[in-house]
């Protein structure tokens, strides 16, 4: 999937406590710089940072602003954003514009002291908690649900009374409210409270900054026991735990479900779980996370997302075989998926595309002609390795079909016998409610034609996608006791079952 034909991630929020007192040798500031570029993939609208020194009553340091994180902090800025915890977030709009005054963290002063929010998902019941929010006196002017948020954190736990007996029953008092989708990290005096949805919809992670570099690794079994020689230096919470190498910290463990997990310069501390409002129902995690949006260096529930993708490789192999010479990929994002098709089907795996870099964000050229031009301006055939040869193509996924015909196109121009497609997830054919930008239902190619017409309308030999039980069991398959935790997935936009009611 490229830049014109993309599903959109809502945003990646960040968070890092020091176990020392300002000043310190780690800098609060540029870490949180640091893990807002690992998430960078996650928005590029707007980024912001929020910093406090802890200590009660203390001011809030901030400094936003609109387009990616490198091209708005600057050492200046930096160097104003003293404290030693703080909190960040990069954005792309699903509810509000893109504006300056959508950007995040929020900040709110409230009757319990200044709190500051970044939040990643959408509220499935924002409506009526705007209502609520309103009929109590509370006027809401970025229009976004981040926003709204904060402003019920202030309201919790009876939106309208005050009367939570602090900041985590007041966060109760909203998840009791809304069951999905939102990950948080919220900010008051020394702590910072990293909270997952009950539907566990959106990803979070806990890392340790270590002092001693050279024992990074993944550590995904959770161990804490860090030796003399790799002492704890603090905390990060961060949306996706492919920004902790960057700033040496180590994975640590990922937040529950439903769970608040308290991060202050004393170490973490898990304050409960609230239940998901249906008994005994599974959690619902974005399975799109693993397709195409998270980075695939992430660990997500406990498995590598480049292991996943090339697991749906391999299963599409079993699905959708084609005879043909060589297995190939739009660089870069199926690239898993393509090695894993190739060791299933023992067709060898070719590069046929290279990717100019520097042609800048096709989504901003005005025409659908415009458009498509410059995506097959993006690519370069090397056609050394295709000539007269039958080439199977994986992608991630197709949304509107716009990018892949042009890309078909070059190939064939340049050489290519046949030019057969692999998806390796299934037909996109429904909205997300949950924080992803996905085309109405009539843009989706999908829902335009049947899968018989697809390939003479995209120029190819033929289309086949992924199951939904294909993709599902390639995700599950990495998950120990998916039964016994309720483990399950959300798929809605691939098969229109929601995991809420969505008039809830
Ligand atoms: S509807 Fe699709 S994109 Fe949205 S949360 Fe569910 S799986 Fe993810």
């Amino acid at each position: 999937m490229d830049d014109c034909d993309e599903l959109r991630e809502a945003c990646g929020v960040f968070g890092c406590v020091s176990s020392g007192d300002w000043p310190t040798q780690m800098d609060v500031a540029n870490i949180i710089c640091l893990g807002l570029v690992g998430l960078q993939h996650r928005g590029q609208e707007s980024a912001g940072i929020v910093t406090t020194d802890g200590k009660k009553g203390s001011k809030f340091h901030v400094h936003k602003g609109m387009g990616q994180v490198n091209q708005i902090f600057n050492e200046d800025n930096l160097c104003k954003l003293k404290g030693n915890l703080g909190i960040g977030h990069t954005r792309y709009s699903t509810s509000g514009c893109s504006e300056t005054i959508n950007c995040q963290p929020f900040v709110v002063e409230t009757l319990h002291g200044l709190i500051s929010v970044a939040h990643n998902g959408e509220l499935i019941n924002a409506k009526s908690l705007k209502k609520k929010v309103l009929a109590h006196g509370v006027g809401l002017s970025t229009g976004t649900d981040s926003e709204l948020l904060t402003q019920l954190l202030s309201l919790s736990p009876d939106c309208g009374e005050p009367n939570g007996v602090d900041w985590p029953a007041r966060i109760r008092g909203v998840m009791n409210e809304t069951p999905t989708a939102y990950s948080l990290v919220v900010m008051h005096d020394e702590t910072i409270y990293a909270v997952r949805d009950p539907y566990g919809n959106r990803p979070l992670c806990i890392g340790s900054l270590i002092s001693n570099l050279s024992v990074l690794s993944d550590s995904r079994s959770g161990d804490s026991s860090d030796s003399d020689s790799d002492y704890n230096q603090g905390w990060v919470i961060s949306s996706e735990s492919c920004s902790f190498q960057a700033i040496g910290a180590r994975f640590y463990r990922e937040v529950l479900p439903g769970e608040i997990v308290a991060v202050s310069k004393y170490g973490i501390k898990s304050l409960g779980i609230i239940p998901r409002p249906v008994e005994n129902s599974y959690s619902a995690f974005c399975i799109f996370e693993y397709v195409y949006f998270a980075r695939p260096d992430s660990i997500l529930e406990g498995q590598m997302v480049y292991t996943v993708r090339k697991r749906c490789g391999r299963q599409l192999g079993i699905e959708a075989w084609v005879d043909a010479d060589l297995v190939s990929t739009v660089p870069e994002s199926a690239t898993p998926a393509a090695f894993g098709y190739s060791q299933q089907t023992g067709i060898p795996y070719v590069e046929v595309l290279c990717k100019n870099r520097y042609i800048g964000r096709t989504f901003i050229q005005p025409s659908k002609r415009l458009r498509q031009l410059a995506v097959a301006k993006k690519f370069g055939a090397l056609t050394d390795g295709f000539k007269d040869k039958r080439i199977i193509l994986i992608d991630d996924s197709i949304v509107r079909g716009n990018t892949m015909q042009p890309i078909i196109r070059l190939l064939k121009n340049s050489g290519a016998k046949e030019v057969h497609i692999r998806i390796a997830s299934p037909p996109i054919t429904h909205p997300c409610y949950m924080g992803i930008n996905i085309p109405t239902k009539e843009e989706l190619i999908a829902n335009q034609m049947s899968l018989e017409s697809l390939p003479k309308f995209l120029g190819a030999d033929s289309v086949q996608y992924l199951s939904v039980d294909g993709l599902v069991s390639a995700v599950e398959e990495g998950i120990a006791g998916l039964d016994q935790h309720k483990i399950g997935h959300c798929t809605a936009c691939l098969t229109g079952r929601y995991p809420v009611q969505l008039d809830w």
